[in-house]
């Protein structure tokens, strides 16, 4: 059997302090995986800059016209990890069996990789890398991420526990996904829907090797908001259920009044009155907001507009990459322009 060509994509903003020491531990740990036979030479590492503002793009592009087993695909603007991600995934699909997704900042450990492929030579089509525990994790991060997991089990989402983006899928698994059509795709809790045969590897999670949290509080509350409105109705029916009480519970007491009123002892009300007008004011505005929140999905998901641009993928220059390379020094390369040089080339 030949061996399965594999694609690393890893999704890169702002990453220029931790990427060169990333292009080179992946870059050593595919050729080995390659010696051993576990994957095929054609194997590529994908680096998506996701829009960065610093000179992540500029390391890779380089890197992509020097190293063969490289390629960068940058995208016109920043569109967050998860799509940053989905860009990745859909552009290795078309050239790879399998795809691994990783982080940047070297967090999650690389030698996993290889088990990923073990398991994929034993036919599981999606393998996820689960942390053991969250050590080098700040208590706040652990704790708010723990939260995260209940709420969503609690509301019903399946997600697999302390399971980031690194994980390995299959071409077929890829092929699936892409017909999941929805803008607000949330990976972690799409791909379990998917079936397959899965399985499991657990590793310890690193710190990060360099530079900065992409994710600071703001993103990362966004993101489980995200999460559950995009999976669960839960909250909507809550909203129902609560409706629902304060009807039978003003039934209730608008009975009572009456007896009041009629066996003669009414109260003079105001505080009653005053309590319940901002509570009912304050249930319906968080009603309303809260379908206001899914109505702004819908809507989302009406208009279908594309996740993600690319830009440039250096697979796909105007001009080959060899004739570039004979053309100019590297440093120049960069700001070749690519619209003259496809003109000159004709
Ligand atoms: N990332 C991205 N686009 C963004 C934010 C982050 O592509 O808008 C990438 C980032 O470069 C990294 C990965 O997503 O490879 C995860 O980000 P980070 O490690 O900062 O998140 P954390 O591990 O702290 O949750
Ligand atoms: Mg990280």
């Amino acid at each position: 059997m030949m061996e399965p060509v594999l694609t690393i994509v890893v999704p890169c903003y702002n990453e220029e302090e931790v990427l060169p020491e990333t292009m080179m531990k992946l870059g050593l740990l595919l050729q080995e995986l390659m010696n051993d036979e576990l994957v095929s030479k054609q194997s590529k590492i994908l680096f998506v800059d996701d829009g960065s503002k610093d000179r992540t793009w500029e390391m890779i592009y380089k890197e992509g016209l020097k190293n063969d087993h490289v390629r960068g695909l940058k995208l016109a603007r920043n569109v967050g990890h998860q799509n940053a991600l989905l860009a990745g995934l859909f552009t290795a699909k078309e050239l790879s069996d399998c795809v691994v997704s990783i982080d940047a900042d070297l967090q999650d450990d690389i030698q996993v990789i290889r088990d990923f492929m073990l398991k994929f030579h034993e036919g599981c089509e999606i393998v996820y890398g689960v942390r053991k525990g969250r050590d080098t994790d700040t208590f706040f991060k652990r704790s708010t991420a723990q939260g995260f997991y209940k709420i969503m089990k609690m509301l019903g989402v399946d997600l697999i526990y302390n399971h980031a983006d690194f994980r390995l899928m299959s071409k077929r698994a890829l092929q699936e996904l892409e017909r999941f059509k929805e803008v607000n795709l949330f990976l972690r809790g799409i791909v379990p829907l998917l079936g397959f045969r899965t399985d499991v590897v657990y590793y310890d999670r690193l710190e990060r090797q360099a530079g900065e949290t992409k994710y600071p509080l703001k993103k990362m509350l966004a993101f489980a908001f995200d999460g559950i409105t995009s999976f669960s109705i839960s909250p909507i029916r809550f909203v129902l259920m609560i409706g629902f009480v304060s009807f039978f519970m003003s039934l209730v007491f608008g009975g009572y009044f009456l007896t009041l009123k009629f066996l003669g002892n009414t109260e003079t009300g105001w505080t009653s009155l005053i309590t319940s007008i901002w509570l009912i004011g304050g249930l319906q505005l968080i009603a309303i907001g809260l379908i206001g929140e899914y109505v702004g999905k819908i809507y989302k998901e009406a208009k279908q507009r594309p996740k993600y641009i690319v830009d440039i993928d250096s697979f796909n220059l105007p001009v080959p990459r060899h004739r570039l390379l004979n053309q100019t020094g590297e440093d120049e390369l960069y700001n070749l322009d690519f619209r003259k040089i496809a003109e000159s080339n004709k």
